[in-house]
């Protein structure tokens, strides 16, 4: 099967490239560039459109396995449906130490049953913290534990997982010592760690040091994770002059964030426990609940005390950051895009279906990033953080992912009232050669496959 996709602008960073090329795929994979025509079974005219590497979100929550052990990835709901429909083409699951399972047996799961796009994995700590008995967050893991899990997430690499993650939010029990003996799993192949660290806000800082100063310590690649939530509320200056700090030190830190200044998160989750309002600043009307019989409400007390009391899993969306903080962490050229996409039965955060596509109508076509920056912050920099070497380019022989957009149109229309509402103005997304998409509607939601490093 040969695509030609003639006349559309190429925008790829791995090559420094940003010109009008016509491109072949071939049998799955980027097999050549051109000036004039080509033969091939499909001809995709992209005159006047953007074409460039399909993007890549370097922190999701993964769609969860359905009754019968399968990955419920269904057309309409589903994450990874969701992320086809706005142009990514491979998601990173596993992010702020929560898994479904062991990533590894997830990746085999993908490759089995096939998903709307390709899937690498992380090896989730409180996944295994779990696993090994540390049943309490709150409480500090035994020696013998510290070292299951440490093995456990050893292995889960050997499998192909892409690097390791925590949420040391939502595992107040994490000591130095579980971080640096879990973090050693990661020494021998090199691969990256990525946190939701302690706390945030005006804690953020010492919550910066104490997983930055465990990683640098033993050489580990370290990634922040969506730090508009983390340091929106007025630390973001401060917090990216502390990023550029380590880096400057010889460190391998880099940050990815969401374009939005509402975050997302369980009502029973340890973000909301007391202390929160002072932290934020704001008052119980900040907290919108997704779910229930107070869908849509903002809380009040009362609310907030009966619903954590007696539904802690329903999902909240909390609009307390900043939008100038979440900008300025955008602009910063160690941030990357993502979405920190997760859903619950298709309600949640507009995120999940918007966030690539907000970049470049709200960041691009508003003249916060160029169109090349833009591109870059969704393909070469995840690739590379997670060491994704036939993915996020457009090199000969590279795996044909590839989205086709109108840096005109694109823009998203999720809201956090219809948060799974598709986006519009990508035209076509190939998945390992193959059409995927077409008009932000899904053509073949089966195409993905585990990718293990
Ligand atoms: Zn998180």
């Amino acid at each position: 099967m040969r695509t030609f996709i003639a006349g559309g602008r190429v925008i790829d960073p791995a090559n420094k490239t940003d010109s009008k090329l016509n491109v072949l795929l071939e049998d799955g994979k980027i097999a050549g560039f051109s000036t004039g025509e080509l033969e091939a079974d499909l001809r995709i005219d992209a005159a006047g459109k953007i074409v460039c590497p399909g993007f890549i979100d370097p922190h999701v929550h993964e769609d969860p396995l359905d009754s019968s052990g399968r990955i419920d990835a269904n057309l309409e709901t589903s994450v990874f449906a969701c992320m086809l429909r706005m142009g990514v083409t491979t998601v990173i699951g596993g992010n702020c130490g929560a898994s479904v399972c062991d990533g590894a047996d997830y990746l085999d799961l993908v490759d089995r049953d096939g998903t709307p796009v390709n899937v690498a994995m992380l090896a989730g700590h409180e996944y295994f913290r779990f696993l090994s008995g540390a049943a309490d967050r709150y409480a500090p893991a035994t020696g013998e534990q510290i070292r299951s899990m440490a093995r456990a997430m050893e292995q889960s690499l050997d499998r192909g997982c892409v690097g390791i993650s925590y949420g040391i939010r939502y595992t107040p029990g994490m000591t130095r010592q579980e971080l640096l003996a879990t973090l050693s799993a990661c020494k021998s192949s090199g691969k990256p760690a990525a946190c939701h660290v302690r706390s945030d806000a005006g804690e953020i800082f010492d919550s910066l040091r104490e997983f930055a100063d465990a990683a640098r310590e033993l050489g580990i690649p370290a990634q922040l994770s969506h730090i508009g939530s983390m340091a929106g509320f007025g630390q973001m200056a401060d917090f990216l002059a502390l990023v550029d700090a380590y880096r400057l030190g010889g460190m391998d830190l880099l940050c990815d964030c969401y374009p939005y200044s509402a975050f997302s998160t369980g009502l029973g989750s340890a973000t909301y426990d007391p202390g929160w309002l002072e932290r934020y600043g704001c008052g119980y009307d900040v907290v919108e609940l997704c779910e229930g019989k107070y869908k849509g409400r903002r809380c009040t007390k009362e609310i907030f005390d009966e619903v954590r009391r007696d539904f802690p899993k329903c999902v909240t969306v909390c609009h307390v950051m900043k939008p100038e903080e979440v900008a300025l962490a955008l602009a910063h050229p160690a941030v990357m895009l993502c979405s920190d996409a997760t859903m619950s039965q298709g309600q949640g955060h507009p995120r999940a279906a918007g966030a690539f596509p907000r970049l470049f109508a709200e960041y691009v076509r508003g003249g916060k990033l160029s169109l090349y920056q833009a591109v870059e912050k969704c393909t070469l920099l995840p690739a590379e953080r997670f060491g994704l070497k036939n993915k996020g380019r457009l090199s000969l022989g590279a795996d044909a992912d590839l989205v086709i957009f109108d840096a005109d149109r694109i823009q998203d229309r999720a809201t956090f009232r219809q948060p799974i509402l598709a986006p519009e103005g990508i035209d076509y997304v190939f998945l390992n050669g193959r059409l995927a998409a077409k008009d932000c509607r899904i053509v073949s939601g089966a195409l993905g496959r585990a990718v293990r490093v």
